[in-house]
């Protein structure tokens, strides 16, 4: 079955492509970006595929997803703005940089990554799947696997960054993984 994902970002889709099963997936077209102007993971992720479903209501299946880091110490923080946490030309390295920084000197590492997918049919079928992955943030940057936070995320009980995993590694435990892992089981139960 042909499904689209709503996701510019390379990285996102070259992770997910390999976790979503029995789908035949294209990617959106260049330039899709709609304003995520949610203030939940979930909204936004719904903000991704309505934009898409309404491009292309005649693919059988559009697929978003939103991710957010979300920090103990800084209350949760930065979550639903985990893109944009360092200011509007935010990069992976300035993100990373300010997280560094915020914790310099504070005890409590904790932290974990937040992974909503959502899956909109052409007829007007959904379904949701969520991962949550436990881990601490480190103190120093390490590690030139993935994108994004994974060069200062250790996964607990695992001594290394998910920067040092290999992307194998990395998908069988990730919040996308985990997610991925219950949207497919949603859209089985669905077929
Ligand atoms: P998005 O809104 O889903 O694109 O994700 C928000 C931000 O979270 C991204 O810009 C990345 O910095 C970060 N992020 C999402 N997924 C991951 C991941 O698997 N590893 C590290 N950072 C991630």
């Amino acid at each position: 079955m042909k499904a689209v994902l709503a996701t510019g970002n390379l990285h996102k889709a070259q992770e997910l492509e390999p976790l979503l099963d029995g789908l035949e997936l294209e990617r959106a077209p260049d330039g899709f970006d709609p304003e995520e102007t949610g203030t939940t993971l979930l909204q936004n992720a719904f903000i991704k595929a309505w934009a898409l479903r309404d491009m292309i209501p005649d693919t059988p299946w559009v697929i978003a997803d939103d991710t957010g880091l979300s920090v103990s110490a800084l209350g949760g923080r930065p979550g639903v703005y985990s893109a944009r946490y360092s200011g509007p030309d935010a990069t992976y390295e300035s993100n990373n940089r300010l997280l560094l920084t915020e914790l310099d000197g504070v005890d409590d590492r904790r932290a974990a990554f937040v992974c909503v997918l959502v899956a909109l049919s052409s007829g007007g079928e959904q379904r949701i799947g969520c991962g949550v992955l436990p881990g601490r943030i480190a103190t120093e940057p390490s590690g030139d696997h993935g994108f994004g936070y994974d060069p200062v995320f250790i996964i607990d009980g695992v001594g290394r960054t998910m920067a040092e995993m290999t992307p194998d590694e990395k998908n069988a435990m990730s919040h996308r993984g985990r997610a991925a892992r219950m949207l497919n089981r949603a859209m089985s139960e669905a077929a």
